[in-house]
């Protein structure tokens, strides 16, 4: 080992930053080399993409230049393209060079999955980077910019299929049923021609989450002109229309595809032992029969012992993991063999519906309306004071409550 042992960090995601940042606010970047690695030089907050993809929020509002919150002159930033990770030679290829390491942390997110239906990954988008989302809408926007343009008017282009009633989906669904008053405003058109799909294989939307709060949500979707296709599998995915298992067709020249997730290909690809691209952590974080190797966040899978299942992928997961890597690597480079298991605190979940409106569980409480719209703001900006403070929370947090 090197003098000074070498942590690379993989993604500045949720996980990754964090965990720099932690690394940052000790004294650790006086004993290792800390170098994180992303593949753009800003960091953007996942949890938040749903709104600029809808046209609700400027994307610039949920990304920040990472040297506006890490340090360089503790910690290395190099803008750069994970490619491989070679595990034998304790080395990571980049698109345009390479890092040897002492101690690895992945945190290189997910992807969409789409369960091998066919069609999808070429005639659909995916909530997944500031460059997806800005995609979005301006395909949205071009949409409604079309349709007056055209000679024989089709309603396909002003159809919009939502593939996922899950979270994810859901909070696009809540932001694009708020805009499309302001687009049918802007563009001449009448709000009854523009049809929204919310499309779930489930038999409910919202699987798993309180029965009364998915009711609510989804009466004040339908209220806003939404319409739910539960229980309803989607077949294939072609150019302009979506096939459903129960023989409908859907004619549609915008798909959103927001079914789950999967991990990085890039943790598979590098002959990690896998479920749906996710590895099975071990206790303290670290890959199992691997001393030097942590995975935190999407690429992570830790199994909720209690219902002996997976917990889902969360921003709220990805930033407590984020302590114990931070504690745990700082343990090994003073030498200590000794980790800190990590323990989920799941303090709740809310789930915007767009405007002033949210759903959620804090604790034992239940939240509607406008309580839990401000709740889900607070959770937002309490991100921001972790990794960057009140200066932060003031240029980039949600500041206006009701
Ligand atoms: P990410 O935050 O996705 O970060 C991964 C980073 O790795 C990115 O910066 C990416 O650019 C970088 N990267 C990827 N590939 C490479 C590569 N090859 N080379 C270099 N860099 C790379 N969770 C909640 O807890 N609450 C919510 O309300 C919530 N809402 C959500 C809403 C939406 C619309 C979405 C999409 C997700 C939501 N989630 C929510 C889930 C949450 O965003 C993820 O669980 C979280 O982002 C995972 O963090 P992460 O650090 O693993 O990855």
């Amino acid at each position: 080992m090197n003098k000074k042992p070498r942590i690379v960090i993989l993604g500045a995601g949720y996980g990754g930053m964090m965990t720099a940042t932690r690394l940052q606010k000790s004294t650790a970047y006086r004993d290792a080399e800390i170098t994180l690695v992303n593949k753009h030089n800003y960091h953007y907050q996942t949890t938040w993409l749903h709104e600029p993809a809808a046209g609700t929020m400027h994307h610039d509002r949920t990304r920040m230049k990472i040297d506006s919150v890490v340090d360089t002159n503790k910690i290395n930033f190099v803008k750069d393209s994970v490619v491989e990770i070679k595990r034998d030679e304790k080395k990571v290829i980049l698109e345009d060079g390479e890092l040897d390491y002492d101690y690895l942390v992945i945190g290189l997110g997910s992807e969409p999955e789409t369960f091998g239906i066919p069609g999808v990954e070429e005639h659909s988008f995916a909530i997944r980077s500031v460059n997806s989302v800005r995609l979005i809408r301006e395909h949205i926007e071009y949409m409604f910019a079309s349709y007056n343009k055209q000679d024989e008017k089709s309603d396909d282009v002003l159809t919009f299929v939502v593939a996922g009633a899950g979270f994810t989906g859901i909070e696009f669904v809540g932001e694009l049923s708020e805009r499309i008053p302001e687009l049918c405003k802007e563009y001449d058109i009448d709000r009854e021609l523009v049809k929204v799909y919310s499309v779930e294989a489930a038999p409910t939307a919202l699987p798993g989450f309180d029965e009364e709060l998915v009711e609510y949500a989804m009466n004040l979707l339908e209220s806003r002109g939404v319409e739910f296709k539960i229980n309803t599998p989607i077949k294939e995915v072609q150019d302009g229309r979506v096939l459903l298992a129960d023989g409908e067709e859907i004619k549609a020249q915008t798909v959103i595809w927001t079914t789950g997730i999967r991990g990085n290909s890039i943790i598979e690809n590098s002959g990690y032992e896998t479920m749906r691209g996710r590895v099975k952590v071990e206790s303290d974080l670290r890959v199992p029969g691997s001393d030097d190797t942590f995975i935190i966040g999407d690429c992570a899978l830790i199994i909720n012992e209690e219902i002996n299942r997976p917990y889902p992928p969360t921003a709220q997961i990805a930033i407590q993991q984020s302590y114990t890597c931070s504690n745990n690597l700082k343990a090994l480079i003073a030498g200590k063999t000794e980790m800190e298991e990590f323990k989920p605190d799941i303090k709740g979940t809310v789930a915007s519906l767009g405007g002033k409106e949210a759903i959620g569980i804090v604790g034992e409480r239940k939240l509607y309306g406008n309580s839990a719209s401000a709740v889900k703001k607070i959770i937002d900006n309490r991100y921001l004071f972790l990794l960057g403070g009140m200066p932060l929370v003031l240029k980039k947090g949600k500041l206006k409550f009701f």
